[in-house]
């Protein structure tokens, strides 16, 4: 809890003279909702809460906290899963959740124009009878911002194919920590200077306020199919998943689940998963009627060649969503099993599936925690979720400790530390295990040159040189190494 009481607090008043009372939260209860992102372990009250109506409310809000060196936390839909949207004890939450319109949509140049908090569906629904949509599709879609896409760079099923956040926008503009408009990128082809617009993709806050997004829109695929192959293996599935994509099929989404989320999930949707399986992949293939066609029929005995010891077509648009709808709903039903789930995100070459998910389970063992596997696993995607009850003394801590050496791990055998979910304040440590010295310096720079003071999202994604210095001799000293390969500098 801030120290600061807020009916005292001298930044209130100067809120008050750019900004309508109605856009101003300072009671404790009704900041409440704000303590926390997605990674709810992490909570802290904010000093205030402002929820700017229009982007020149957002300049004034930006150049006052500058001028009073406050902290400032942009925060979309709060789905972070790393505590990018954690609020900071001494700053402002500035939420972008009444920026919410679609401004303009160009169906002839495939392109929209939206405010940050336009929900991620929303976009494609909006544009949904243009025979269009908007590509990027997080399983949070439903509530998810565009602007904390950007931030985020996140990713979805559909990423394999038709690419990330960062493939997908034209333009952003952003307001930046001195109150000023700049835009980055534009709807031509190329634009000249340095291509600072791919710099905002993953930024997480700590550049500058998005208020404006051009996103590119992609035509509906005329036809899309799903199988579903069954593995008694794990490593099998892994294996297939990399010898599918080696062979030059990219297709429209290709997940993997392993037994647990099986499980979970038939018993939370019931949708026929096989519960006896040690993994299902979930392979969708989408095109012109010929070409997916042609493409379920390689990729069929490509399962099969690679130990598959059952494969269904989904034979209609019904089974379709509801083989997909196993998967979608794989989070909540880790509720049904679990009190708590702790949900990593890490990268790693596709060859490798196999490999790290056998380590995981040896590390589950040594932690004594469940883990349940569901992933992009096309893009090497990692997602385990560890479930632990927060209510037994010390078990979220071993959660965090487990999932630090599954982020060693996917370092180690050439992946990184995150694949769509940021760094925030959940990875900040793994940054000194996944960069050297001289490459966090860089990225110290960047952030300097936007914002001088550090203060748009303090403490989060880009760690200081000292506290990976101190992280790294206790990790050294205390942490078992998570495999043969992995060096630390
Ligand atoms: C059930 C569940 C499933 C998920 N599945 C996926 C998935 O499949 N793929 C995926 O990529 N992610 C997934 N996520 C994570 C999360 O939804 C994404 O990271 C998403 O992009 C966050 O958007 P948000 O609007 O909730 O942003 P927030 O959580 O509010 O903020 C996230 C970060 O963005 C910054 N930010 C927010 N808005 C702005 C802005 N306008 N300008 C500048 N910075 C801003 C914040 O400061 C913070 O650092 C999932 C989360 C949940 C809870």
């Amino acid at each position: 809890m801030s120290s600061t009481k807020p009916a005292t607090d001298p930044l209130l008043s100067q809120l008050r003279s750019v900004l309508p009372e109605s856009c101003i939260v300072s009671e404790p209860a009704s900041m409440k909702p704000y303590e926390c992102d997605g990674l709810s372990g992490y909570r802290q009250m904010p000093r205030v809460v402002v929820l700017p109506e229009t982007v020149e409310q957002v300049q004034a809000v930006m150049k006052l906290c500058q001028q009073t060196g406050t902290p400032v936390v942009p925060r979309g839909a709060g789905t972070s899963l790393s505590g990018g949207a954690t609020p900071h004890k001494d700053g402002v939450v500035l939420s972008v959740a009444r920026l919410n319109k679609i401004l303009h949509i160009d169906a002839q140049n495939r392109n929209a124009t939206v405010q940050p908090g336009v929900r991620n569906l929303q976009i494609s629904d909006a544009v949904q009878h243009l025979g269009l949509y908007y590509a990027p599709d997080p399983s949070s879609q439903i509530a998810c911002t565009i602007g904390g896409n950007v931030a985020e760079n996140a990713g979805g099923v559909h990423c394999l194919k038709y690419g990330l956040t960062v493939h997908n926008i034209l333009q952003v503009k952003m307001v930046s920590l001195s109150g000023e408009l700049v835009s980055f990128g534009s709807t031509a082809l190329d634009s000249p200077g340095y291509d600072l617009l791919a710099l905002m993709m993953g930024s997480e806050g700590m550049l500058g306020l998005v208020v404006e997004v051009v996103v590119r829109l992609l035509p509906q695929p005329s036809v899309a199919r799903v199988l579903m192959a069954a593995f008694d293996d794990i490593e099998k599935a892994g294996n297939a998943v990399a010898t599918v994509i080696a062979s030059g099929i990219i297709p429209g989404g290709f997940e993997m689940m392993d037994k647990a989320a099986i499980q979970a999930a038939e018993a939370f949707v019931n949708v026929g998963y096989p519960t006896d399986a040690a993994a299902i992949l979930l392979c969708e293939l989408d095109g012109t009627e010929e070409d997916v066609i042609a493409q379920i029929e390689k990729v069929e005995i490509l399962l099969a060649a690679s130990g598959a010891t059952d494969i269904r077509l989904a034979s209609d648009e019904n089974e379709r969503v509801q083989f997909w709808s196993g998967r979608k709903n794989a989070f909540p039903a880790m509720g049904r099993i679990s009190p708590d789930y702790y949900c990593m995100d890490g990268t790693i070459p596709r060859k490798e599936i196999g490999n790290v998910l056998t380590r995981i389970s040896r590390l589950s063992e040594k932690y004594g925690l469940r883990v349940a596997n569901v992933f992009h696993a096309g893009d090497g995607n990692l997602h385990p979720m560890i479930l632990y009850d927060a209510n037994e003394p010390g078990e979220f801590v071993k959660a965090e400790e487990f999932g630090g050496e599954i982020l060693d791990l996917c370092v180690a055998v050439g992946g990184t530390i995150t694949g769509e979910h940021g760094v925030g304040l959940e990875k900040i440590d793994r940054m000194c295990v996944q960069f050297d010295t001289p490459s966090l310096a860089q990225f110290r720079a960047v952030r300097k040159a936007f914002d001088p003071q550090g203060l748009l999202n303090p403490d989060k994604a880009v760690p200081t040189l000292a506290r990976c210095a101190e992280f790294n001799a206790m990790h050294v000293h205390h942490g078992e190494l998570p495999h043969p390969d992995l060096e630390r500098f």
